[in-house]
This record gives structure tokens, C-alpha cells and sequence, in this order.
């Protein structure tokens, strides 16, 4: 179960001296803004909440808390990576897991059985109050574990535009859910990758996937060749912002004979770029944007580290490039 820990955010803004509060809040959390709503204002905050859709601390909403007057943001569901030069508290997402001895038990038959004595430990942020019980079991039953701070990111904690913490070992244990991150890590550092995924209690080697990602990476890129008009996409949202990069993509491109505009916007869809007469897309933002959503894009959509393949340099070394 998914948790916040309100009451240190809450004494964070009360040191703060903060009284007029903008809460953000990502969007599977929406269900939750009355109980969390009536917690902060039983604390004495009066509050704004802002409904833009965000997916992380990148997306800090400052000039509007300032525009609105707000004396501090409550970011809710990821934790600071991000300098401001406005208050913020965050309150990041926990998850609180059952049945934990069972998968780390689990966890150890798995690596032994595999003959792995030593690995690299790194998860998301919900699940980062798990590293030290985890590294000191596996310590216990003779792995040795290692995990490492990133740039801009605490110990163990991966993103999916940072892979800076991953530890310099052959086997990296994955210990969290879905396939974004794994696959992240493997491309970004070409390691073995085993997922461990408390929510399924399941435990596999990234295998398979790592061949059906790329081949529709290239699918996508190819298609994206062809295309003579690009929109390179940029986002306004404070730690996705990369208008250095898309001019350098746009002159790359104008020099191969192809033509580029740029686009900017604060929340990429593609309903806001219906009606621009471009072929393909290139994004400078979030790198899920092109990878988790390219199927809700009618014309392709490819990430600005892709650009290299586009250009002509061969898929030998696909490497998913961090934003960090
Ligand atoms: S850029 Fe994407 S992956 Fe990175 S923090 Fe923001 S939402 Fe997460």
C-alpha cells in the first residue's frame, strides 16, 4: 500500500512559517486531495491545489505558488532533486509492503542459486525505505551489496532520466516495479539487470524484453528518418527544460537538409500538436514521453539522445543517454 508521510511535511512547513500552501500532487493521488486536503487544513494551512498532471519532482510549480501568493509548495509523491529558489517541502509516495521477510528469503535463494555473490542495489523512490533492511539481510546470508548516491539523487534511488547511482557491478538487483526502470538501467549501463518486484513477489533477469525494446526503438527511429519536417519538443517544467539541446538537434537537422521547429509547451500531448504540419517528433523532455507513450502519437516520436541513430550512427551501442 501506497503511503505519504504527511506529518513531516507538515512540521517542514510549519519551520517554514508557511501559511498559504500550493499542494501538488501526482495524479493517481487525486482520489486522496479531500483526506489530505482536510489533514493539512486542520493544521492551520490555507491552501490552493493545483490539478496540472505531474509525474515528478522535475515538475515543480514555483512562478505559480509565487503568482498566487503562496508561501511555500507541498510537492507530493516524489522527493527534491531540483534547486529552487522558492520553499519547497516534498512529501514522497512510500510504499508500505507485506510479507517482506518471505521476498527477501526469496531474494537470497534467487541470487545463490545463480551463483551471485556480490550485486549493485538500486530502486525508486517508494520503495527507498526498504534499502537498508534489504542490504543488511543479504549482508547477513553472505552478499556482498552495494549502493551508491547519484548525481542529484539520494543512495540507491534511480529515475527514469537518472541512472547516475548505479553501482559499478556485473549484476544490478532492481528491486521495484514495472519494466521502465530495468530497462533504463540496462540501456543506460549496459549491466545485467534482475527485477525484483515486491508487489508480484516475483524475481526474473531483464532477457527478452531488452530485444523487444530495441527493435521498436529502431522501428520508431527508421520511421522517424524519413520524416523531412520535425517538431522538436520542448517542456517549460523546471528540470525538463532543455531548449540548449533542441537548438543544437534543430541546426543538426538543418544541416542534413531536414527543416525543424521548435515547440513549447508545459504538459506534452498530442492533441496540442495536432494541426502542426510535421512528420515526426523529437522530445527533449521526460525520456518516458517517447518510450511509455510513443503509442498515443500518431506520427513517431523519438527522445533527443535518439538522434545520433536518426543521423546515421548504427544501433550497435544503443544507449538510452540520462538526463544527469
Ligand atoms: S523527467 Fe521524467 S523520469 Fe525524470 S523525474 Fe521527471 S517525470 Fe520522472
Amino acid at each position: 500500500m501506497l503511503q505519504i508521510n504527511l506529518d513531516k511535511a507538515i512540521q517542514q512547513l510549519k519551520k517554514k512559517n508557511a501559511k498559504k500552501i500550493l499542494v501538488q500532487l501526482p495524479e493517481g493521488l487525486k482520489t486522496r486531495i479531500e483526506e489530505i486536503a482536510l489533514d493539512l487544513e486542520k493544521n492551520g494551512f490555507e491552501l490552493i491545489i493545483i490539478m496540472d498532471p505531474c509525474f515528478g519532482a522535475c515538475d515543480i510549480k514555483i512562478e505559480e505558488a509565487k503568482k498566487m501568493n503562496c508561501d511555500a509548495l507541498l510537492h507530493i509523491g516524489h522527493n527534491e532533486f531540483i534547486e529552487t529558489d522558492f520553499p519547497v517541502v516534498y512529501a514522497p509516495l512510500e510504499y508500505k509492503l507485506k510479507r517482506i521477510d518471505n521476498f527477501l528469503k526469496k531474494i537470497v535463494e534467487y541470487l545463490k542459486e545463480n551463483n551471485i555473490r556480490k550485486i549493485g542495489f538500486v530502486t525508486t523512490i517508494q520503495y527507498i525505505n526498504y534499502l537498508k533492511e534489504i542490504k543488511e539481510k543479504l549482508k547477513s546470508k553472505g552478499i556482498i551489496v552495494t549502493s551508491d548516491t547519484g548525481k542529484k539523487t539520494i543512495e540507491g534511488q534511480v529515475l527514469g532520466c537518472n541512472y547516475s547511482s548505479v553501482p559499478n557491478e556485473k549484476n544490478i538487483l532492481f528491486f521495484g516495479d514495472g519494466l521502465f526502470h530495468p530497462l533504463g538501467i540496462h540501456f543506460a549501463t549496459q549491466k545485467e539487470v534482475i527485477i525484483a518486484n515486491p508487489l508480484t513477489m516475483k524475481i526474473s533477469l531483464l532477457g527478452k524484453e531488452k530485444n523487444d525494446f530495441l527493435r521498436k526503438r529502431i522501428l520508431l527511429i527508421e520511421r522517424a528518418k524519413e520524416a523531412n519536417n520535425y517538431g522538436i519538443l520542448v517542456s517549460t517544467k523546471i528540470g525538463q527544460n532543455k531548449i540548449v539541446l533542441a537548438k543544437k538537434i534543430k541546426k543538426q537537422l538543418e544541416e542534413k537538409g531536414k527543416k525543424a521547429r521548435i515547440f513549447l509547451m508545459d504538459y506534452i500531448n498530442e492533441e496540442k500538436l495536432l494541426g502542426a504540419k510535421v512528420e515526426a517528433y523529437i522530445s527533449t523532455a521526460c525520456p518516458r514521453l517517447a518510450i511509455d507513450d510513443y503509442n498515443s502519437y500518431k506520427k513517431p516520436i523519438i527522445n533527443a539522445f535518439e538522434v545520433k541513430y536518426l543521423l546515421g550512427e548504427n544501433y550497435d551501442n544503443y544507449k538510452l543517454d540520462s538526463f544527469y
